[in-house]
């Protein structure tokens, strides 16, 4: 019932269903939470009635009153919904305390500095969430309160120091609220409850969620339960343990503990607790039985589990479980080890692992022999390298990344308002926390590289400095390296290198295999990323951009001496000079994919990229060319086009300049030839750029089909070379069948064919779709995530009418979205042979692709689309 209770709510109540021992409580649900903000914020009307009916049945169960002169009931108003949403959300804990209750507290147990202490805890914590009172000042009163006590711990403060805490904090509320700090605990509890709801549409919430993707949520349940606590006299604690290491996906018992101390210290970061493994020497019978929880736990939700407990007094209580965040190799791990368990199966594991993340195991890593000035050593957080510069506060990070830059967020702890911050920043380094604190849990989600509690480095936020151990000061804008893998914290950017894929991933990426029926291609240019992709996967080339071959030095000349040719015989002078290169270039991308496809596509980008720019350049240009200055200005006049992206390129250059295509078209089938005499098995596809009519089309695959017959000729090999072409303009999924009468494949280029079907220039959208998000206009960027309802209408309408002039067309996407795994769940569905990504993105896609098998028949979805 998560959606109606929250992951707290309906988990508490199902390991209360098991005979797991849980504080007593009861749940308001997110529905109660929608009202609430339907009504403008306002309570539904039966709303006190059954909270005061819950409340009674929580007295009775747990004998004891709340606000009570003799033994206090204290309960806990914990936020939660159906999605995680960590430290997002607000939570109020001992609630019910006040003036007489406080006494009853101290009477009952015995002890008088743990009643105070829990009542100015109380008075900060609701004046902070509920009242909305800055919680420095709180803060601000407690440092002075030790300062007078000459201690440096809040344990250190006594009974009546801290009772004159009390009256201090009650002075803040006067002054801030203009009333007295509430007495009444039905009052507290309203109030509480109405802070909860309002958290979940606080800015920092939205915020998260948007960054999430967390969408069509009712709101956020209240989970109210008896307190009890860690922070009492004798066997008392409190801590977060795993059911497995979140990092490495080991079976161990994995987490913190912090011996007398309430949970929210642990997650606040604000002390640094010990590895839970202590608890086994200090208090082994209480070890055993959360081990043996832990286990029953992982058990019935068959999956690795977060879980909070807290010891009172030789008691243990769990206060709540969920599954746990994870290292995209832990998840790997845990999927595979599941399996091997006989846990799951292998098509649930799959789908227990998030496409995205397994880019995160692509992350770089320190290089073994990198030389290295280590600062201090961290915990390992979240793993992954990270340079960066460094900053200390969110917005400079957002700043930084917006102008480019790569940063590192330096902060002492991180709170749910730096999460903007770490989302911008390669890394994240903090100087308290554990491996559960807000950075860590945090970083881990988003996959980004983390290492907190490195409490030997002084951070000053202030004077925006860091002081390692040996003296060195770091100070904003100087470079620092990070090592999420092992907790180093090293000056300067250190050499990084790419790791290799793991065993496990291997394995699950190998029944992925099994299970997907697209092919998953990649986009490569070069031999080296071709071997590379080949490395990770990928069945083939989708998408080979031959323009990148023309940018080193030699051969930009003869690009260069060809544009501005002024007839057809000088550039075919140029271009005979660049087809030596282009063969080579071919033959090199064609033998590190012997055997598999590869396409290639003709020269598409507009002229002008490879003009120079500057007067300076002109003028060198101009004397390499032996033309008189003046002349090539008015020729880089004339190529002048006020909208190139929808001026004379791909197609159009070779409808106007056929011998660019005849070139490459020689320079592929020379090169595929001279492998066949190698006895190098190739599958050569050439690919016509920006097609919109069919007459385009079939001007230039006569052309190709022309040249590469008289190659065949020439060296005596038949090649079987196919002509096929993109699609990515509006029209040519429209008019598909006429362009299908003679292409022999067809590869969606989504990139053009988002930026023309929206008429937003991939160049200039990042100035206003950002915006469109925000207002809800856009879900996301549709050039990162394919427009599924417009983009995606017309490739479903280009394969069905592309098939039905030819049947059984190979149809491809080789845009961005290749590797996004929402739009290759739609590739899936509209019944495309492969997607083509890019290198990296090939394990991504080949996990995605297997979800979307494994999610929905295509017949189903393609179907529809017809
Ligand atoms: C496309 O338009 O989707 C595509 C793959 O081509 P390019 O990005 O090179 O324009
Ligand atoms: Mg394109």
């Amino acid at each position: 019932m998560r959606e109606l209770l929250g992951g707290k709510g309906a988990n508490v109540a199902e390991m209360a269903r098991l005979g797991i021992p849980v504080p007593p409580g009861f749940v308001i649900t997110t529905e109660t939470c929608r009202d609430f903000n339907t009504l403008g914020q306002r309570f539904p009307a039966d709303l006190q009635l059954q909270v005061d009916k819950a409340l009674a049945a929580l007295e009775a169960q747990s004998g004891r009153k709340l606000g009570d002169a003799e033994d206090p009931l204290l309960v806990s108003v914990r936020s939660g919904a159906a999605i995680s949403m960590p430290g997002m959300m607000d939570t109020v804990l001992n609630l019910g305390l006040n003036d007489r209750a406080v006494a009853g507290l101290a009477r009952k147990s015995g002890d008088v500095r743990f009643a105070w202490d829990a009542y100015r805890r109380f008075i900060q914590m609701f004046g902070d969430v509920v009242l909305g009172i800055d919680h420095a000042l709180f803060e601000e009163a407690l440092a002075e309160a030790r300062a007078e006590r000459g201690v440096a711990e809040d344990t250190g403060l006594t009974p009546v120091d801290l009772t004159r805490l009390v009256d201090r904090y009650k002075l803040i509320v006067r002054q801030a609220t203009g009333a007295e700090f509430p007495q009444e605990p039905e009052v507290q509890l309203m109030k509480a409850i109405r802070a909860v709801f309002m958290s979940w549409e606080s800015q920092r919430a939205r915020t998260y969620r948007r960054i999430e993707g967390i969408t069509g949520l009712a709101g956020t349940a209240v989970t109210i339960q008896a307190m009890v606590f860690g922070n009492r006299a004798g066997e008392s604690g409190t801590g977060v343990v795993f059911s497995r290491n979140p990092v490495t996906g080991e079976r161990e018992l994995y987490g913190e503990f912090l011996a007398n101390a309430q949970g929210e210290d642990v997650v606040a970061g604000i002390r640094t607790p010990e590895p839970v493994a202590v608890l086994k020497e200090r208090m082994p019978g209480l070890y055993d039985e959360l081990t043996a929880l832990s286990d029953k736990l992982e058990a019935h939700y068959r999956d690795m589990q977060d879980i909070e407990f807290t010891i009172e007094q030789g008691k243990l209580f769990l206060l709540q479980t969920r599954g746990g965040k994870r290292s995209a190799r832990a998840a790997v791990r845990i999927a595979t080890d599941l399996v091997a368990e006989g846990v799951l199966t292998r098509e649930e594991a799959l789908l227990r692992v998030d496409a995205m993340s397994l880019d995160q195991l692509l992350h770089p890593t320190i290089a073994p022999d990198a030389k290295r000035t280590v600062l201090a050593r961290g915990l390992p957080a979240s793993p992954g390298a990270a340079a960066g510069a460094v900053v200390f506060c969110a917005d400079a990070a957002e700043a930084a990344a917006a102008r480019g830059d790569k940063v590192i967020l330096v902060r002492r702890e991180t709170s749910p308002e730096d999460v903007h911050g770490m989302h911008a920043a390669q890394g994240v380094l903090t100087a308290t926390g554990g491996m559960t604190s807000h950075a860590a849990v945090v970083a881990r989600g988003m996959g980004k590289c983390c290492v907190t509690g490195a409490g030997t480095l002084i951070i000053n936020e202030a004077a925006e400095t860091i002081t390692a151990p040996d003296g060195t000061v770091v100070k904003a804008g100087d470079l620092i390296t990070l090592d999420g893998g092992t907790g180093e914290v090293m000056l300067g950017a250190v050499e990084t290198v790419l790791p290799e894929l793991g065993e496990d991933v291997r394995q699950l990426l190998a029944w992925a295999d099994a299970v997907r029926e697209m092919k998953v291609r990649a986009n490569a240019d070069t031999p080296e990323d071709a071997a590379r992709a080949r490395d990770f996967g990928a069945e083939g080339i989708g998408l080979c951009r031959t323009e990148h071959m023309f940018f080193a030095p030699e051969r930009i000349r003869a690009m260069r001496e060809m544009i501005l040719a002024e007839d057809e015989a000088g550039r075919i002078a140029a271009l005979d000079r660049l087809l030596p290169y282009q063969r080579a270039d071919f033959a090199g991308i064609l033998k590190e994919m012997a055997g598999l496809p590869v396409t290639i596509r003709l020269l598409d980008p507009p002229l002008h990229e490879f003009l120079p720019q500057g007067e300076g350049a002109i003028a060198e240009l101009a004397g390499d060319l032996k033309v008189p200055v003046e002349r090539l200005k008015d020729r880089l006049h004339a190529l002048h086009e006020a909208n190139p992206m929808m001026g004379h390129r791909g197609c159009r250059l070779m409808i106007t300049y056929p011998e660019i295509a005849r070139m490459q078209a020689r320079a592929i089938t020379e090169a595929a030839s001279q492998l066949a005499a190698e006895g190098v098995e190739t599958a050569v596809e050439v690919m016509v750029p920006l097609v919109g009519l069919e007459g385009e089309f079939n001007a230039l695959a006569d052309v190709v089909r022309d040249e590469a017959a008289k190659v065949e000729a020439e060296t005596g090999h038949t090649l079987a070379i196919k002509v096929g072409t993109m699609i990515e303009l509006p029209r040519a999924c429209l008019r598909a069948g006429e362009i299908a009468a003679s292409a022999e494949f067809f590869s969606f280029g989504t990139n053009d064919l988002t930026q023309f079907t929206f008429g937003f220039s991939r160049d200039d959208a990042g100035k206003f779709v950002p915006a469109y998000r925000e207002r809800g206009l856009l879900a996301h960027d549709p050039f990162a995530s394919l427009d599924t309802d417009g983009v995606g209408d017309l490739v479903a309408i280009g394969v069905a009418r592309g098939r039905a002039k030819r049947a059984g067309l190979k149809t491809g996407i080789c845009g961005e979205h290749g590797g996004d795994p929402a739009s290759i769940a739609f590739c899936h569905g509209a019944g495309l042979d492969y997607v083509s990504c890019s290198p990296y993105r090939v394990p991504v896609a080949r996990l995605a692709a297997a979800q979307a098998s494994l999610k929905a028949p295509r017949t189903v979805l393609a179907a529809a689309a017809e």
